[in-house]
């Protein structure tokens, strides 16, 4: 299976290239935006996309063209203001669905926020509003899509080393999870067609990712 990854450079995008180039099911090709961030995937393997999620339906679509799926980990970031959070977390999310649909590339799968519930939007403090509501937007888009999708909905990210071990299900507890692990239940994600059309939160716990991955 192909794999375009839409936030390859980033901390989750790097760790599931490494993960999906080591399987041996699953090819990554590494969707980044500069030239220069392209030699850790090359060396890793795998085929690489300058394309920035600021460029046009069309661009994304020709990096998309012969995927088997697409995994969406791009994210405007905390140093940015409201308007990349709609131009990257909203814009380019639907840009990157409908490039998909585009490219004829059926199974999308979605890193989302940990509640994009509208109350979620209401409760949000008013810098982190514009980030949930973009998110909560970019949901709502896939859902209505005729896409394989899947919508992950981490917890808190850490930088701790992953555990291989997760809570994941349609609701639980808040708390954190370590970004290796989210890479993992991607790739188990991805692994897992029994994963089409549900969404599910997933925080750090005592199930192995595998396991937490096929129950849901
Ligand atoms: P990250 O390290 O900040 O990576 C984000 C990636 O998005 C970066 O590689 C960045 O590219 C890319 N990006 C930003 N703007 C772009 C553009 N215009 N064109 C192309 N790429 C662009 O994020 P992460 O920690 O891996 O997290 C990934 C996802 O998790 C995000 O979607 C975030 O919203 C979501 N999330 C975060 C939390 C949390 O607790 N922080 C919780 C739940 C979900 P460059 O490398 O070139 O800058």
């Amino acid at each position: 299976m192909k794999v375009l990854v839409a936030g390859a450079n980033g901390q989750i995008g790097k760790q599931l290239i490494s993960y999906i180039q080591e399987s041996e099911s699953l090819e990554a090709k590494a969707m980044i935006r500069k030239e220069e961030q392209a030699s850790y995937f090359k060396e890793l393997g795998a085929e690489t996309a300058i394309v920035d999620l600021e460029d046009d339906i069309d661009t994304i679509a020709k990096a998309a063209e012969g995927m088997d799926a697409v995994v969406f980990t791009a994210g405007s970031g905390p140093n940015t203001g409201p308007d990349k959070t709609i131009l990257i977390d909203l814009d380019g999310a639907v840009k990157t669905i409908e490039a998909a649909k585009k490219a004829g590339v059926k199974r999308f799968v979605m890193v989302s926020s940990f509640d994009t519930t509208r109350e979620a939007i209401l409760n949000a403090d008013s810098s982190f509003a514009p980030y949930v509501a973009a998110k909560h937007y970019a949901d709502v888009w896939l859902r209505d899509t005729d896409l394989d999708y899947t919508i992950v909905h981490p917890g808190k990210l850490t930088n701790d080393e992953g555990t291989g071990q997760v809570e994941a299900a349609e609701k639980v507890e808040r708390g954190e999870v370590p970004r290796e692990d989210i890479a993992s239940v991607l790739k188990a994600v991805l692994e897992n067609d029994s994963t089409i059309g549900k969404e599910f939160q997933v925080v750090g716990g005592s199930t192995p990712v595998q396991e937490a991955v096929k129950s849901l």
